[in-house]
């Protein structure tokens, strides 16, 4: 379907896809069967598929990445499967095989091995996703599940490479509040998020600053993003209380942090204490976490009424995107076990 691709091809992101997949059946009587790497091939669904009506859908994303050793490494992978099995908890889905699961992955990555890129910031993206084939319209969770693994070689997330983002700051729309679903990897946030996304797009942003369902003025994350604000030496980001994804870089990087002495504090910060601390200069950076794009700084945060100008490059951003990508590339001691190699 594809072919290995050269540094400077776009590879954009998640537009191609490998030949082969993982394919996976749950029953509720028979419980999970094997984990199949096979031909990457469309599928049958009954009409009345929970999925389609229901959305009872979890579906996860981790990246691996080829080192100029040869080696195609990936990164986090037992964080990303223990996150679908507390999704998949919340969703009512049966618990993943993870054991099956890390395997059959390995397995996948390693035969289409060759569609790995090799340029600069570009890796293979690796999209589970799980989700509820129970030919029934009662509404309560399937009784059959089927899990795919489908990968992608991907370049940088977005187009405008290290571009700052131009943020709207968003107080009609929310992404998630509290008791909802916002903690999972469900296709219902990113539902939920369109709308905001498009209007913020006409508007001249590239994406959303996320604020709390309850008082529209604490900061939750940057359009599909986590994010983090640096303050003086201080770097806060928001704390895990059900609406924020419990993204794998954000816990990375607050390791990282951590590990090198910087002070980062996981606690509610507001927009009016952004603003204040644009006001008084001392505000170093904003800037949004995820596997597709790293790391991504913020420049601009706009409202009807003010644009704020973020500075960018006096944070702990581009320290925090080198060491990433520097150990994702395998080109940097691992201590904390965090990639393994196909
Ligand atoms: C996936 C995701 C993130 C980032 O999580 P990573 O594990 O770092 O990729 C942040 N916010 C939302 C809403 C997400 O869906």
């Amino acid at each position: 379907m594809t072919s290995p691709t050269t540094a400077a091809q776009p590879l954009g992101f998640g537009r191609i896809f490998t030949d082969h997949m993982v394919v996976a059946e749950y029953t509720a009587k028979g419980g999970w069967g094997p984990h199949r790497v096979a031909k990457r091939a469309d599928f049958q669904l009954d009409p009345a598929a929970s999925v389609l009506h229901y959305g009872q859908a979890l579906f996860d994303g981790a990246k691996a990445f080829l080192g100029h050793d040869g080696k195609l490494r990936v990164f986090r992978l037992d964080a990303h499967l223990a996150r679908m099995q507390r999704g998949a908890q919340r969703l009512c889905m049966p618990p993943v095989d993870a054991e099956a699961l890390r395997k059959s992955i390995l397995q996948l990555l390693d035969t289409d091995r060759a569609h790995a890129p090799t340029g600069e910031g570009q890796s293979v993206y690796i999209r589970p996703i799980l989700f509820g084939t129970e030919g029934f319209l009662g509404v309560r969770p399937s009784e059959s599940y089927t899990l795919f693994v489908i990968l992608s070689p991907v370049g940088n997330y977005y187009e405008a490479g290290t571009k700052p983002l131009r943020l709207w700051v968003e107080r009609e729309d929310v992404r998630a509040a509290p008791g909802g679903l916002g903690e999972a990897k469900t296709g219902a946030n990113y539902l939920a998020s369109l709308a905001a996304a498009q209007k913020a797009k006409a508007r001249g942003y590239d994406q959303v600053l996320w604020l709390d369902a309850i008082t529209r003025n604490k900061l939750e994350e940057v359009g599909t993003m986590n994010l983090f604000v640096q303050i003086g030496d201080t770097v806060i980001t928001p704390p895990l209380d059900g609406t924020i994804l419990p993204g794998i870089t954000r816990a990375s990087s607050l390791a990282l942090l951590r590990s090198w002495g910087v002070n980062a504090e996981e606690r509610a910060i507001t927009f009016d204490e952004v603003r204040g601390a644009v006001k008084a200069g001392t505000l170093r950076g904003i800037f949004g976490t995820g596997t597709a794009a790293v790391v991504a700084p913020v420049g601009e945060l706009g409202t009807a009424e003010e644009t704020l100008t973020i500075p960018t490059g006096q944070d702990v951003s581009p320290r925090l995107l080198d060491a990433i990508t520097r150990l994702q590339r395998g080109l940097s001691d691992d201590p904390n076990g965090w990639m393994t190699t196909v």
